[in-house]
């Protein structure tokens, strides 16, 4: 329920209320759509919302075609089979991510491989990438061999974390040295810019996601964008069964049940109306933050590289545990009890149990990362009233 302004002023003078981490923004035209799909009869995976809301993202990306689909975990796993990944193969992707696309490696029975995140973005270090690739490996007859696991590399998953992208043109550059394929994760990062280029529109193929706290949201949803005319068809025929007769029922291959509903596609239509705003919120709500919080010692702030532009998805900092004499965690529960709710990072997903046996290359900064950083409230509509408060329960924790 959204609180009326009245009612709002009346919980902070109590000091009681309550800041979420990163919740939905709906302010436009949900309501109205979402009415015309159940008016209309038009609630299921296909309807012209879902026409809609594909070409809505492909122009924004500037991509030649898109395909809407349940959510961005089941887009990955798809944009892995139309990249021909499959049992056995190795496909490259960062030690510190959510576990999604770890995941979606992981259905097609090919194995991940972990590269380490670099320190002053957070991101794939491409650096690493780079001596894993040449060191490590062994590229014959245009297949490139993991020499420790002899396993074939196919993809590489740079997965755009927290809203900044990933350094692509060296990766880029790799992928076309050794025939790899490269699927952008851009799940948390729609909208941000990479040298001036739209995320998500670098890559062979790029997934995206609408789950409820991403930067839109269709309260689940994802989706696959490419320029490749074959990928789009294969990706469209293997989310909807893999129906080659829909009328005979055949099936030459395994297909799966992973389109988007035209109700879920109508709040998607609405909330690409936003997106520009929904941006603009996230940079002032970091810029307000980061001014507030970057002197702090022994806290380190969000870095944007000169060469992108983020969307902040999640507001994160780092909390150095001898200099503020308190780790991210003991920060996080201070002010949980202050009705703020922050998160840590992912714990690094290369020693949980399903993957401890893959292979990882040099991880150093990851652990790190996952041991010292907080993610704050995020919400595309948080209020200065509200960052004040997160910025002074901080403040308060640290100096005391
Ligand atoms: C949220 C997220 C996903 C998964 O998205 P769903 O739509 O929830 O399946 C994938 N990758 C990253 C990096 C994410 O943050």
């Amino acid at each position: 329920m959204v609180a009326d302004a009245g009612n709002v002023v009346n919980q902070q003078n109590t000091g009681n209320e309550f800041i979420p981490l990163c919740v939905p923004e709906i302010k436009g035209n949900e309501w109205k759509y979402i009415k015309d799909c159940l008016d209309t009869n038009w609630v299921s995976s296909v309807g012209a919302y879902v026409d809609s809301f594909e070409h809505s993202v492909a122009r924004y990306l500037d991509r030649r075609y898109a395909v809407a689909c349940v959510n961005c975990t089941s887009a990955l796993h798809i944009a892995l089979l139309v990249s021909g990944v499959g049992i056995n193969d190795e496909v490259i992707v960062p030690a510190l991510t959510f576990i999604a696309p770890v995941n979606a490696v992981r259905y097609t029975g090919a194995y991940p491989v972990f590269i380490d995140v670099c320190d002053d973005i957070w991101q794939m270090d491409v650096n690493k990438l780079k001596d894993f690739l040449s060191r490590q490996c062994t590229y014959t007859d245009g297949s490139l061999f993991n020499n420790a696991t002899k396993r074939k590399i196919k993809a590489i998953i740079p997965v755009h974390i927290l809203g900044h992208p990933v350094d692509m043109s060296p990766i880029m550059e790799m992928a076309r040295d050794y025939g790899l394929i490269v699927i952008e994760d851009a799940a948390e990062s729609l909208g941000a810019e990479y040298k001036g280029k739209k995320v998500g529109a670098i890559a062979d193929i790029a997934c995206l996601s609408f789950n409820g706290n991403k930067i839109i949201t269709t309260g689940g949803g994802g989706m696959i964008v490419t320029d490749d005319s074959k990928i789009a068809e294969k990706a469209r025929y293997l989310t909807t069964q893999a129906k080659d007769d829909a009328l005979e029922a055949i099936h030459s291959n395994i297909g799966y049940n992973y389109r988007l509903t035209n109700i879920q596609a109508a709040m998607g239509v609405a909330q690409m109306e936003r997106l520009k705003e929904h941006i603009r919120a996230k940079r002032r709500m970091a810029s307000y933050y980061s001014a507030a919080l970057s002197a702090f010692v022994g806290l380190t702030v969000p870095r944007e590289a000169e060469w992108a532009k983020s969307v902040f998805w999640l507001y994160t900092i780092l909390f150095d545990t001898a200099k503020c004499k308190m780790s991210s965690r003991d920060i996080l529960m201070i002010l949980k009890e202050q009705g703020i709710e922050t998160r840590p990072l992912w714990h690094t997903v290369y020693n949980l149990p399903p993957f401890k046996q893959c292979y990882s290359y040099k991880i150093e900064t990851a652990d790190r990362l996952y041991q010292q950083g907080l993610s704050l409230p995020s919400s595309v509509g948080i209020t200065q009233q509200q960052q004040d408060k997160v910025i002074r329960a901080i403040k308060n924790a640290l100096n005391n």
